[in-house]
């Protein structure tokens, strides 16, 4: 079943000069897929993250989610949408210091006026697949950054969105933390069936997913499948990108 579907999507930015980011983009992720997105600095994976988890309009173009455009929906219902649909994991974390790692991620569903006892059993069990269940009394500042990332994505997939969205997940991070983060995300993918799309530069990242769309100067240029060895597809990637260009890959950079 198709989860996503994107329909030639184009976003020109307006102000004194406009700037044509994106250009009839078109593709589909079915349920349960993980996909990446890479691309050089500026070849506009932000602005499609961003059409699609509705924080931005598109000049033209569609995006269905399970068959129904949320860019159609008024204002309210559009809130709901993004808090209940959609999860988020951003490069920086974005954990709140002033509560535990736990008060974090039941937000979500404090947000819903959840009940306490349901919302104690989502936590544990979210906690247990994260492998953060002894550190969901800690804050922010005492766990490392693999730990907060980790509850990141706990606090993005409490609520059961039907689309886990990641920009950069592992930006902030050091190789072994990274891996770790990735193998969480390929746990969650699995054992939830969860649809996920991540924006990347990492090619060790996006070697965790099932498929990678390589976009340039705003236009699909073209995708890959994963198949069953993670290392060769790594390879392909690497391979991808430095035919790709730009300056965006130092290959110094791209942990091995
Ligand atoms: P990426 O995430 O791939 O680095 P972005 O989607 O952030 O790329 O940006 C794509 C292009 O659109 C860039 O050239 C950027 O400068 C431009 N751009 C991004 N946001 C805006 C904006 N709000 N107004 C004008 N131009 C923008
Ligand atoms: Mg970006």
């Amino acid at each position: 079943m198709e989860m996503l579907e994107v329909r030639s999507l184009s976003k020109i930015y307006g102000g004194k000069v406009t700037y044509r980011a994106l250009t009839d983009i078109d593709f589909t992720i079915q349920k349960g897929e993980f996909v990446g997105i890479m691309g050089p600095s500026g070849s506009g994976k932000t602005t499609l993250l961003n059409l699609i988890s509705t924080i931005d309009v598109p000049t033209s173009g569609e995006v269905f989610l399970n068959g129904s455009n949320p860019h159609l929906l008024k204002k309210r219902e559009l809130a709901l949408f993004r808090r209940r649909q959609l999860g988020f994991v951003f490069q920086d974390f974005n954990l709140l210091e002033t509560l535990t790692l736990g008060e974090n991620i039941v937000l979500p569903l404090t947000l819903e006026g959840e009940k306490v006892p349901i919302m104690e059993e989502k936590l544990h069990s979210v906690a247990i697949k994260l492998g953060i269940q002894d550190i969901l009394h800690k804050y922010t500042y005492e766990v490392s950054g693999g730990e907060r990332q980790r509850a990141a994505i706990a606090r993005a997939i409490i609520h059961s969105p039907s689309l886990l969205l990641a920009d950069e997940p592992t930006g902030n991070l050091d190789s072994k933390s990274s891996r770790k983060v990735m193998e969480t995300l390929e746990t969650i993918n699995k054992a939830y069936n969860m649809t996920m799309m991540m924006v990347t530069h990492d090619a060790v990242a996006a070697s965790y997913c099932h498929r990678v769309i390589f976009i340039k100067d705003g236009q699909f240029h073209n995708e890959m499948y994963r198949g069953e060895n993670r290392q060769v597809f790594f390879q392909k990637i690497i391979d991808a990108l430095s035919f790709l260009g730009g300056n965006s890959y130092d290959l110094s950079t791209i942990r091995l």
